[in-house]
């Protein structure tokens, strides 16, 4: 079964979550957002072994603990859609923009596919192809555990920014009409920012949506 801790980190306050097995004590981490170390250490303590460092997407505030995590854990795939490897390349720059700084992430180790996949000790989540707010933005759903972790796609009351280099509204749109909206009103909505929802209180209820 699906364990999850959700850390809001950073300036922005952009959520990490640890998503474990609660058999196997197997953890992914999906987004380090920032604070590498604190990531580490709440892993430790509730005795969880990371086996892979899943990014949604890889805006600067999406990846702002990622160096220090994997210097930590260097053994541990990072894991991304290959459309999202250039904006990793520049995440520092990117915080910097934003008055943000963070350490630049080192290039990521493993491609993820749409439709695959990816185990973390019992718990499978399919990597859904998710783009419009960032290039090679993904989801992870597990259907076992009615969980999907959808990062800046979709919010609890909105939708995600379209006003980036690299972003289109109506690919976002097409997004989350073919591959969220199609999901079970059950099934929990894990945001990048905010508040934990559920896709049917935002199929009749979100702004953007009804
Ligand atoms: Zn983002």
């Amino acid at each position: 079964m699906l364990e999850v801790k959700k850390l809001p980190l950073g300036r922005l306050q952009t959520n990490c979550y640890i998503a474990a097995c609660s058999e196997t004590k197997k953890a992914a981490i999906i987004d380090p957002s920032d604070d590498g170390l604190t990531i580490a250490r709440v892993v430790d303590e509730a005795g969880w072994t990371v086996t892979h460092i899943l990014l949604t997407h890889t805006h600067f505030d999406h990846v702002g603990g990622l160096k220090t995590l994997h210097d930590l854990m260097p053994d541990v795939p990072v894991a991304c859609h290959p459309d999202a490897l250039e904006m990793l390349t520049h995440a520092e720059a990117a915080g910097e923009r934003w008055q943000v700084p963070i350490l630049q992430p080192d290039p990521a180790d493993r491609l993820l596919a749409a439709g695959e996949t990816v185990s973390v000790g019992n718990v499978a989540f399919q990597v859904l192809l998710t783009p419009g707010h960032a290039p090679g933005h993904v989801t992870f759903y597990s259907a076992a555990n009615q969980a999907a972790f959808v990062g800046d796609v979709l919010f609890r009351g909105s939708v995600g920014r379209t006003d980036f280099p690299g972003c289109s509204h109506d690919v976002l749109m097409h997004s989350i009409e073919t591959q969220l909206l199609t999901l079970p009103d059950e099934t929990a909505v894990y945001p990048g920012h905010g508040a934990i929802t559920t896709i049917g209180r935002e199929r009749v209820s979100n702004p953007f949506l009804v």
